[in-house]
């Protein structure tokens, strides 16, 4: 296929703002192209040469582009530069170039789409010394053999930036009415979507849809070592009403780390992420922990990746582990410095079987028999199955005492639904905005505990009064050294004491997480935290949260009054 049907394509895309009607456009096109050129032109439709899952990127600067465009038509960079200005955009400035150029070279080579698909291919090739020079060769070569329309767009894919408003739902549109016609038209799209969520490449998924129809869509196979779109959760309103709902289910800590899908097949192993980046270069220590641990032959696993601490072993905020991800150098030294642990929680492919509908109690099942855990490295998410509401909520702080998010409440016949927010996996974790609340009075604990302060009433300001205002008892939310420190701090500060609890000059401002904001006759402000956690100590600030915040924020819940 020629290339200047493509720009043809793009230039009548570009004029129509109708979405249906652009999706009419790419459906024209995606049926004439021929079967070998197809995958490639549903690829350029979207703007790039690579599927959707590919690290790849062209990576390439306007200025290497004005260069190129000044080679090909013989003018002056300055003069390419003033196009710009102009039009705004290098695709435009070349394109008039081409036009204003007094002597048109005769088209050296007849543009194709492939012959353009893969030139452009071996731009995010090049690399290394002298990679600029010949990045900017290939451009000019293909400006010099360009029609002025046609240097338009490939200027623009180059950039990346191809501004012709194509967006994905009008490709899946598109290839649902170019190959699908005949076919229930919610069932063809539903499968268009299924292989996409499978194969994340629409070039591939198009493929498909023509030479094999709706059953070859349904049929499409996971690729190991190709990822997927993940499951996402639904936000849950409260434990107790999950429950009512469900009776049974499984809850396991929200930890808060990084997703990660793990591909292994025979001896090699991919690690993904929620976007679908391959982040295995940066993880050559959950490579082999994964080979030795995970025992089928060929998988597709997903769990949440945790930076931990290397002298406690406790788990590091989600900043300590994206420095690994964000790592291209001396991966091997920052693996030593900062090791991760592994929580596995799904498996959606072992052995030949995908198990999207198999329900998730027996995933999990399926799980625990193929990962053999290695202590602290390599483990299955921590979870119970309960319906009683008091284990839940036991289960709950447990997980905001261990600094991670919140709970996963999962249903356990809920199916692996791929990329979409489903009620089969409902989280529930404080969500709103923190408050910043002195400590008034503080409780000594028990047993090993007795040595340490470990329950806290928090207050508020009250502006008006100049006066304290409490509003909620925390006791989750610390590691045992926070605890200690916490008590060394307020223990100058007690100025009574009463059995177990001290009264403390309010000097300790405290930022405080909690689930919501109930009304309450127990506290001086009226209101009382639910489940309110530990966050951070702030030095920083030198007074609590007025109740005017808090007031607010209890309205700002939707349930005033
Ligand atoms: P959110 O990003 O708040 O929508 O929550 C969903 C994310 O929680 C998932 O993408 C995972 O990265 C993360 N997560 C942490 N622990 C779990 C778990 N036990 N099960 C499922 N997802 C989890």
């Amino acid at each position: 296929m020629d290339y200047s049907v493509l720009a043809e394509t793009y230039e009548r895309l570009e004029a129509e703002p109708s979405k249906l009607k652009k999706a009419d456009i790419l459906a024209e096109l995606f049926s004439k192209a021929p079967g070998q050129d197809l995958e490639k032109v549903v690829l350029m439709m979207r703007g790039t040469v690579f599927p959707g899952y590919s690290q790849m990127e062209l990576g390439i600067a306007d200025k290497l582009v004005i260069k190129a465009v000044a080679r090909a038509t013989g003018f002056k960079e300055d003069r390419v530069v003033d196009m710009f200005k102009r039009t705004g955009d290098l695709g435009l400035a070349a394109e008039a170039c081409l036009k204003s150029k007094k002597q048109m070279s005769f088209s050296k080579r007849r543009l194709t789409v492939d012959f353009i698909f893969s030139d452009l291919r071996k731009l995010a090739d090049m690399t290394g010394g002298g990679s600029q020079d010949r990045k900017l060769d290939l451009i000019a070569e293909m400006i010099v053999s360009a029609k002025p329309v046609e240097a338009r767009y490939i200027i623009r894919t180059v950039l990346s930036n191809l501004r012709v408003g194509v967006m994905d739902a009008m490709i899946k549109n598109a290839i649902v009415a170019a190959f699908l016609a005949s076919d229930d038209k919610k069932e063809a799209s539903d499968a268009v979507e299924y292989a996409l969520n499978i194969i994340a490449d629409f070039g591939e998924v198009a493929a498909i849809a023509k030479e094999r129809g709706l059953s070859g869509l349904r049929k499409a196979r996971i690729d190991v070592g190709k990822p997927i779109q993940v499951m996402l959760a639904e936000k849950g309103e409260s434990i107790d009403e999950i429950l009512k709902k469900y009776k049974k289910v499984a809850i396991e800590w929200k930890f808060d780390g990084m997703r990660a899908q793990v591909h292994k097949r025979d001896g090699e192993v991919l690690i993904f992420t929620r976007r679908l980046e391959d982040v295995t270069r940066q993880f050559p220590d959950l490579v082999k922990l994964v080979k030795e641990s995970v025992k089928s032959r060929e998988c597709v696993i997903e769990g949440e990746l945790l930076a931990i601490n290397k002298k406690t072993g406790e788990p590091m905020p989600f900043q300590t582990l994206s420095q690994r991800v964000k790592r291209k150098h001396h991966i091997e030294k920052m693996a030593g410095e900062i090791p991760i642990q592994m929580n596995f929680f799904d498996a959606i492919y072992v052995d030949g079987e995908l198990l999207i509908n198999t329900p998730f109690g027996e995933r999990r099942k399926i799980l625990e028999r193929i990962v053999r855990p290695i202590h602290g490295k390599i483990q299955l998410a921590r979870q119970i199955t309960t319906d009683d509401l008091k284990d839940a909520e036991k289960f709950y702080r447990s997980a905001l005492d261990a600094k991670q998010e919140g709970i996963m409440l999962k249903v356990l016949d809920s199916s692996y639904v791929f990329g979409r927010h489903v009620d089969g996996w409902i989280k529930i974790k404080p969500v709103m905005e923190t408050l910043d609340l002195l400590i008034v009075r503080a409780t000594w604990g028990e047993g090993s505990r007795a040595n340490w302060l470990t329950s806290f009433a928090l207050a508020c300001r009250d502006p008006e009064s100049g006066g304290l205002l409490e509003c909620g008892m925390m006791s989750t939310g610390l590691t045992e050294d926070e605890y200690r420190e916490m008590t060394k701090t307020l223990k100058p500060l007690i100025v009574a004491e009463k059995g177990k609890d001290v009264t403390v000059r309010p000097k300790v401002i405290v930022e405080v997480a909690y689930q919501e904001i109930q009304k309450s006759p127990t506290y001086s402000s009226g209101f009382a935290l639910r489940f309110p956690a530990f966050k951070n100590l702030r030095p920083d600030k030198d007074d609590a949260d007025p109740i005017d915040r808090v007031r607010k924020l209890y309205a700002s819940q939707g349930r005033a009054g």
